[in-house]
């Protein structure tokens, strides 16, 4: 049978349309809003005499001789004069229409870097046309583009996207008020989205390029104004759909399950902690389904305040689930929550099921009988939790653990797919926990649609941690350490890099560092952990290392999060250079949580020349000088940016294209106050602005 003809006919992209796509310009006004990277001045002409050594000029001359060299290298020399002085361009890939054009006597324009030299100006590879046309008058943008896309193609693409553009003003007049206002504030007249774009897609001679490079510049102002607006506008948004969901409300009753919990936990609460149980308790008592981050730094005692929580939800009879991003981690971890919360559930006639990947068939088929049945009042995990097989009878709460580590489509899994019968169209509440805080500025922007609950304060009886940073060259001096340490009756971590290219490297370099431990401290049981091994093999080492019964644990980063072992005194961090500053924290925050005083060594392996890179320098300098999370966090921001930092992966949000949250704070307040008047006053303006910034990644963002 012949193939049915097509019923549209399909239009065939040219490679540079192709990659244009590719770059995400498609609407007009995405052409309109891709903005130059830098700008050249081809504007003037300059005569050769005046210009300066380095200094990229365009000049006019005739050209006096055309030669063809071959020391060092085959190479075009080609001498211009312009009446005031000569300059050789020397070009060193060169075609027949080079020498075409650049043909002795023709007249032409060209445009390069003047190097000053002994044998007079030259000038490599210079662009280069025939004299004559008329000059532009403003700067040429220079596009960031891809090898498919010409830069040619991409600025004629720009111009008549720019000019088709519907760049009408989308903000109301109060709006507009208070954002004149704040650009007062930071000196910048108001100018409109059109006028910004044209004068950034085409700046007269006559503008200042370092505040076109800084972006300090009032068209660059109003254009972050408006991204971070757009911004802020779609993250209430979402908050506003999630605000319209229904959750049930879950309440603590006298002599109940949480009561009983505080009852029992062998330390009083911190200030910090009950301030966030509170906070939680009160999302719980709402009709609408909680969305909160908990944050806190390692050590801070976020598990307790986890449990305290499954406790309210199994109080009013609805079912809990625990999530963490390994196997290891959700043992390791949740071990002391189920030991106080199992014996309480017991009278109750309720359990506590686990679910995990390395399950046996059977044990799995029990645990899912007794999450469908509501026997089991707490879920215990990893992703297994999430999978489809798993029927809750009502679940209410969701608690992940180390909530950065879980991708969106993960997150989003959680919140579409769980609840259960009981729950009917509602959702259950979310509580999210990671030790990894965030700035506020950042919190601000890309978690607008997400309460944050913070653990500022450490449980009372905590030595700090005193950090080193040591070259590998003192190695035998650390280990010395280390048998010092295990004479004491203390533990230790030794942690090596994961590469992860490459997991073998990591591997043998692990299991090197182990073999030289083993045969440097003789009669210390020294283990090995790392991610390649049998889950019932990292069970058992890590039961040995949390029992008291192995001096030294030698891992790769699987040990990163969760783990607790309060003997724990001394960290060694190998190849520390490699590893992130909010991964090293992260480590570090394994040691110091008992009363022993607690030391973090940071090796560090030096290269050729005998030095460290600057970033990875400016890493192991922060992590000496300060044990503080939420100042690591700063300076983790700091060196990466909030690109880095947040990872598209995790926050689900485009990140910001042209507004830059360290300096952009006083926009980003504006934004934040613009955006919630203008949803409910100005809810049309506010559809419009979010289409013409987001457009089709709106919907992304509400993940
Ligand atoms: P994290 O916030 O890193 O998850 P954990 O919840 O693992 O921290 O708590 C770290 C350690 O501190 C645990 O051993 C925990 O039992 C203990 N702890 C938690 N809260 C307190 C408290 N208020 N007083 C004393 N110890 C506490
Ligand atoms: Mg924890």
């Amino acid at each position: 049978m012949p193939d049915a003809p097509s019923t549209t006919p399909r239009k065939e992209l040219s490679a540079p349309q192709k990659a244009m796509h590719k770059l995400g310009l498609v609407r007009d006004i995405d052409l309109a809003l891709h903005l130059p990277l830098r700008y050249e001045d081809e504007t003037r002409i300059v005569a050769l005499h005046d210009a300066r050594d380095g200094e990229v000029v365009q000049v006019e001359g005739t050209v006096t001789k055309q030669d063809i060299q071959y020391r060092p290298r085959r190479q075009l020399l080609v001498t211009l004069d312009d009446g005031s002085d000569t300059c050789t361009l020397r070009f060193f890939s060169f075609y027949p229409s080079h020498q075409k054009t650049l043909a002795v006597g023709a007249r032409v324009r060209v445009r390069g870097e003047v190097r000053g030299g002994f044998m007079g100006k030259t000038m490599m590879h210079p662009a280069f046309h025939a004299a004559g046309g008329e000059l532009p008058e403003a700067l040429t943008p220079v596009y960031p583009t891809s090898a498919q896309l010409p830069q040619a193609y991409l600025r004629k693409a720009v111009v008549s996207g720019l000019k088709r553009a519907d760049l009408s003003e989308t903000l109301p007049q109060p709006v507009l008020t208070s954002l004149e206002d704040t650009l007062r504030g930071l000196r910048a007249p108001l100018m409109s989205l059109r006028q910004a774009l044209e004068y950034l897609h085409h700046p007269g001679p006559d503008v200042s390029l370092a505040a076109l490079e800084d972006r300090s510049h009032p068209a660059w102002q109003r254009l972050k104004a408006e991204e971070l607006l757009a911004q802020q506008l779609s993250q209430l948004q979402a908050k506003r759909e999630r605000d319209a969901l229904r959750a049930p409300p879950l309440h603590t009753s006298a002599g109940g399950l949480h009561e009983q919990l505080l009852g029992v936990l062998p330390f009083a609460l911190t200030a910090a902690q009950r301030r966030v149980g509170e906070e939680i308790a009160r999302d719980l008592q709402r009709q609408v389904p909680m969305h909160r981050l908990l944050q806190g730094d390692v050590g801070s005692g976020k598990t307790v305040v986890a449990a305290l929580a499954a406790a309210i939800a199994i109080d009013s009879g609805w079912q809990c689930a625990l999530m963490a991003p390994t196997e290891i981690l959700a043992e390791q971890h949740f071990a002391k929550l189920i030991g106080w919360l199992e014996p309480l559930l017991e009278p109750l006639g309720k359990r506590v099921a686990w679910l995990t990947g390395s399950q046996k068939k059977k044990q799995r088929t029990e645990m899912l009988a007794l999450i469908a049945s509501g026997e089991a009042a707490l879920v215990v995990g990893t992703h297994a939790v999430i999978q489809d097989q798993v029927q809750f009878k009502n679940l209410a709460l969701a608690i992940i653990d180390e909530q950065h580590r879980f991708g969106v489509a993960q997150r989003l899994a959680l919140r579409s797919k769980m609840g259960g019968p009981e729950l009917g169209a509602g959702e259950p509440h979310l509580l999210m926990m990671s030790a990894t805080p965030i700035p506020r500025t950042l919190a601000m922007s890309y978690y607008a649609d997400l309460d944050v609950s913070t653990i500022d304060e450490l449980p009372p009886g905590r030595t700090p941690i005193v950090t080193k940073v040591v070259s590998d060259s003192r190695r035998h001096e650390v280990i010395e350490r280390i048998r010092a340490q295990v004479a004491e009756g203390r533990q230790v971590y030794w942690v090596c890099p994961l590469i992860e290219e490459s997991e073998a490297i990591d591997l043998s370099n692990a299991t090197a560092t182990h073999a030289e431990l083993s045969q440097l401290l003789p009669g210390v049981l020294v283990g090995l952990l790392h991610s390649r091994m049998p889950v019932a093999e990292k069970k058992a080492v890590m039961s040995l290392f949390s029992g008291g019964h192995m001096g030294v644990l030698v891992s790769t980063t699987v040990i990163e999060v969760g783990v607790d072992v309060p003997n724990a005194s001394l960290m060694v961090i190998e190849h520390a250079e490699r590893f992130g500053l909010s991964q090293l924290h992260q480590l570090r925050g394994r040691v110091g949580r008992g009363a022993a005083a607690s030391a973090c060594v940071l090796l560090y392996t030096p290269n050729e020349g005998g030095r460290l890179g600057e970033t990875a320098r400016e890493r192991l300098k922060a992590m000496a000088e300060t044990n503080d999370g939420f100042e690591i966090a700063r300076r983790d921001l700091e060196i990466r940016g909030p690109g880095e930092f947040l990872g598209a992966r995790q926050s689900g949000a485009p990140l910001l294209r042209f507004a830059d949250l360290a300096t952009d704070t006083h926009l980003l307040e504006w934004a934040r106050e613009a955006a919630a008047q203008m949803l409910v006053r100005f809810p049309e303006a506010a559809e419009r602005h979010v289409g013409r910034w987001l457009g089709t990644k709106a919907e992304y963002l509400k993940a």
